[in-house]
């Protein structure tokens, strides 16, 4: 009987994925820093791409320290994601406290959550403003979004529901590469990555009191990622499964070549970038399943790796 429960606890744990550092899946804290403070986790929300895939929502992460969750991007639903996760533990994800992202850069895949963000929070209570960093650009998505939305904000306001003034609101902060926020918590600085056509897409350092963490956004192959990262904690980085269909098709073929990242090319990256743990995540799987891709990226790279699952602490 006691097995039994065992294997039940060991099937949870993985089916929410792999958990590192001292975390259980439920995003309890199991440890600490030594001055007390609860260690850094990242928690991946959404692990999916432009795909109506239902198993993976839209590309958002958040690495959360000290009661804070940081976002980074906001893809399609993003904040029922978040909820998700609170119910799996983390409370700094409960909607009502989530104002702060970084955007990698503005297809439309990492921005769709993004007046989902702005406004569901505001309804749920929150009243500080969004504080954004990204590319810009931002400023003006920004800007139509909130033009968008003037009559519910107006009716929100001005009927019963009685909504505050100031919770809808966004603070834009349209970045260069270098330190763009620092807090008490954590550094976050910004770096190019290629993205073919897109003037600005970034990825993204977290260094925090324990730990570093990488991200590198929507990207082909670069060095930027191998400097950002340099025996970084955790690296997440984007991969895509060069055995689809489309890939036989030439245009497709140049498309991912300058936008994104093959696991032989994540390989040679990793080597160079040497992470404590790789985290694959928006993987473009081609329609193939997951584990063909994964079974390229075993013969590509021999060190410590896992691929994201949707609501995944890492
Ligand atoms: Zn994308
Ligand atoms: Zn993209």
């Amino acid at each position: 009987m006691i097995r039994n429960i065992s294997w039940l606890v060991i099937l949870g744990v993985c089916s929410l994925g792999l958990t590192v550092g001292g975390f259980t899946a439920s995003g309890q804290t199991t440890n600490a820093t030594a001055d007390g403070i609860a260690a850094t986790r990242v928690v991946v929300l959404g692990t999916g791409n432009p795909s109506a895939d239902p198993e993976r929502w839209g590309p958002a992460v958040a690495v959360v320290v000290n009661g804070r969750a940081y976002l980074i991007d906001c893809g399609p639903g993003v904040v029922r994601r978040a909820a998700a996760a609170e119910k799996n533990g983390i409370a700094a994800l409960k909607a009502k406290e989530l104002n702060i992202v970084f955007i990698t850069h503005l297809h439309s895949d990492h921005t769709l959550g993004y007046p989902d963000l702005i406004f569901s929070p505001w309804v749920l209570g929150r009243k500080e403003p969004v504080e954004a960093y990204g590319p810009h650009g931002l400023k003006n998505m920004t800007a139509h979004i909130e033009k968008a939305w003037t009559e519910d904000v107006r009716v929100r306001r001005r009927g019963l529901e009685q909504a505050n003034a100031t919770g809808y609101k966004v603070n834009v902060h349209e970045i260069e590469p270098g330190v763009v926020y620092h807090d008490e918590n954590v550094t976050v600085t910004a770096f190019p990555v290629k993205h073919g056509i897109w003037k600005e897409a970034y990825g993204y350092i977290f260094q925090t009191r324990d730990r570093k963490i990488v991200l590198s956004g929507d990207t082909a192959p670069t060095d930027e990622v191998v400097k950002a990262c340099d025996g970084c904690d955790v690296l997440l980085h984007e991969v895509f499964n060069p055995h689809g269909d489309e890939l036989k098709d030439p245009h497709w073929k140049e498309y991912f070549a300058t936008f994104h990242t093959s696991p032989a090319e994540l390989g040679e990256i990793a080597r160079r970038a040497h992470p404590k743990l790789l985290v694959l995540y928006h993987q473009v799987l081609e329609k193939l399943p997951e584990s063909d891709l994964l079974e390229q990226m075993k013969k590509e790279y021999s060190g410590n790796w896992v691929s994201a699952k949707d609501l995944g602490v890492y």
